[in-house]
């Protein structure tokens, strides 16, 4: 250990979508101080800026921790690769920019578990807070938050196809799946400011760096909390190969989101006994839940063939198109750099039982084989479909007490066989789509699965290459039962001044994607710590 212990009133781990908002909030009140410790580096990739760029950080090490999951039993034994930010904002830097805030019955059911002030009535105003809504302000919208929220830039015909072949089928449009209804088929909405990407660290951070109460230093991996007792009394971090120790005069506050922050609960001693033992990390409080109830969304791809070369994958594998792409961009912050990981969208039920969608399109104008691989030689695009409240549960363990080692993760994807028939409909439904006028008529051929309709034939399909769609949460459950890990203040159960504040708190994965919740969630802490100061 080097140096003189550092002290603030509070230690946020984790420069990530919650982690930013929770700092800038934090750190807004001039009489507290804030250190936020980000074991990755400056956001200066422009990759990261670009928003097309998210295919290109996603497999780099140097700003994404590369995890992949053990062999999945119900996937054919692969490994799933899970990337996840390491950088300053965290994954919401390297994300797909979707801004969807789910259900308001995921909410509600949060509440229902007992989470008093989790509610979608509670929530809504911290989602408000949060956005810079271009459209304006409203009652589901606000305007004067840091994080933008803004339309793309262009209608691709094939989106425009796809909009009008689900609605022919039934599905309603909508302009705006973050208002009265979640329900229906239209354009996603995407964190971006002007055409480039607007990430928890630009939405937040940079506007609070000048701040003296605020310090952030990156390159900096927490290695555990440190406790006098039970009380969390600071943290012991890693920076240039030297061990540090700063202290914590009111609070620890764990952002390191759904993978890391239940390791560092473990590597500091809390977590179920037998596992701290087998890592050789001296038990402080014993917590059964802590890496368990982890939940995320496995999308299976349906692939297509356009007749046209119309689609991203023919832009972006000619060199000439792509630098006029480039120059579009550089010029007007629009045009093919500007899309996400899904441009249209819907929301649909498909289960005769459903009561509220359950299953969520993203439909992509260019296709690969992985989500991040090369283009296909092909015009192709993707409808990629995912269930959106899997009853999979998996676990997080630790491997070994070496904070720097990954933990273990065990997605346990379709281990509920629930799970695999709703994915089929959804398989099965994208197809009915795809053959359905007028989107029926710029496709040439279904690629993927292709020709078999039986459902042996599609589920082989779905176990052979379904991957994850980024959303891992659940892993420090919020609630009061045995395998609660934090209560509804975001407090650690059984030891003081720590709370865990990011997406491993979703006692349940919410119904869609997952960043503006973990956003929230960050907001609503703030309010939460700032309460208690
Ligand atoms: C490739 C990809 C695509 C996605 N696409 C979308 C999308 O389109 N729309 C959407 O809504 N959501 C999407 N998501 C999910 C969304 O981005 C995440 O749910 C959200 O960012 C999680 O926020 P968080 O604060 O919980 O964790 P993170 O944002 O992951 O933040 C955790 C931070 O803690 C840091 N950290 C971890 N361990 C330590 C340690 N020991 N010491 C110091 N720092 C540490 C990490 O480096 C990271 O910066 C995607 C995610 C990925 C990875």
């Amino acid at each position: 250990m080097s140096g003189p212990p550092q002290e603030f009133d509070y230690i946020v781990v984790g420069a990530g979508s919650s982690g930013c908002a929770l700092a800038n909030r934090l750190s807004a009140d001039a009489r507290y101080t804030v250190l936020l410790l980000e074991a990755g580096g400056p956001d200066t990739s422009p990759w990261i800026h670009i928003p097309i760029g998210y295919g290109k950080t996603i497999f780099d090490r140097r700003i994404n921790w590369c995890y992949e999951t053990e062999p999945e039993p119900e996937l054919g034994g692969r490994r799933i690769y899970w990337p996840r930010g390491k950088v300053i904002g965290g994954s919401g830097a390297v994300n797909g920019l979707v801004y969807i805030r789910g259900q308001p019955e995921d909410y509600d059911n949060w509440a229902g578990l007992g989470n008093r002030g989790w509610g979608y009535e509670d929530m809504l105003p911290y989602f408000r807070r949060a956005e810079h809504q271009v459209r304006g302000g409203s009652a589901y919208h606000g305007a004067d938050g840091p994080l933008w929220v803004s339309d793309l830039s262009e209608r691709h015909p094939l989106c425009e196809a796809f909009i009008a072949t689900a609605n022919r089928r039934g599905v309603p449009l909508n302009a705006d799946f973050n208002a009265e209804r979640q329900e229906g088929v239209g354009y996603f909405q995407l964190n971006t400011r002007r055409g480039v990407r607007c990430s928890p660290a630009t939405a937040y951070l940079r506007p609070a760096r000048r701040r003296p109460n605020l310090a952030v230093v990156s390159h900096a991996l927490a290695r555990r909390v440190l406790f006098r007792g039970r009380r969390a009394v600071g943290v012991e971090y890693q920076r240039n190969g030297e061990v540090r120790a700063a202290r914590a005069r009111r609070e620890v506050l764990l952002s390191a989101g759904a993978i890391n922050s239940p390791q560092l609960l473990m590597l500091s001693g809390i977590g179920e006994l037998r596992q701290l033992a087998r890592a050789g990390v001296e038990p402080i409080a014993e917590l059964p839940g802590v890496g368990r109830n982890l939940q995320d969304h496995l999308q299976a791809r349906v692939v297509l063939r356009a007749r046209q070369a119309i689609t991203y994958n023919d832009i972006f594998r000619s060199p000439l198109r792509t630098l006029w792409a480039g120059i579009q961009w550089v010029l007007t912050r629009s045009g093919p750099l500007t899309v996400s990981a899904g441009q249209a969208g819907a929301f649909v039920r498909l289960m005769p039982d459903a009561e509220r969608p359950d299953v969520q399109f993203h439909f992509i104008t260019f296709s690969t084989d992985r989500p991040g691989e090369g283009l296909h030689r092909f015009p192709g695009f993707t409808m990629s479909v995912c269930q959106l409240r899997p009853a999979s549960h998996g676990r997080i363990e630790l491997a070994s007490g070496d904070p720097s080692a990954a933990p273990r993760i065990f997605a346990q994807y379709l281990s509920a066989r629930a799970d695999l028939l709703v994915l089929r409909a959804a398989v099965r439904y994208a197809r009915e789509l795809a053959r359905t006028a007028p989107l029926a008529e710029l496709v040439a051929e279904e690629v993927s699965p292709g020709a078999a309709d039986d459902d042996e034939s599609i589920d082989e399909f779905i176990r052979a290459t379904a991957v994850t769609i980024f959303h891992p949460v659940g892993t420090c459950k919020m609630g009061s039962g045995p395998e609660a890990v934090v209560d509804s203040a975001l407090r650690v159960r059984g030891v003081e001044a720590l709370r865990v504040v990011d997406a491993s708190i979703m006692p349940t994965l919410v119904s869609g994607n997952t960043n503006a919740a973990a956003i929230a969630i960050g907001e609503k802490g703030s309010d939460l710590v700032l309460g208690d100061a």
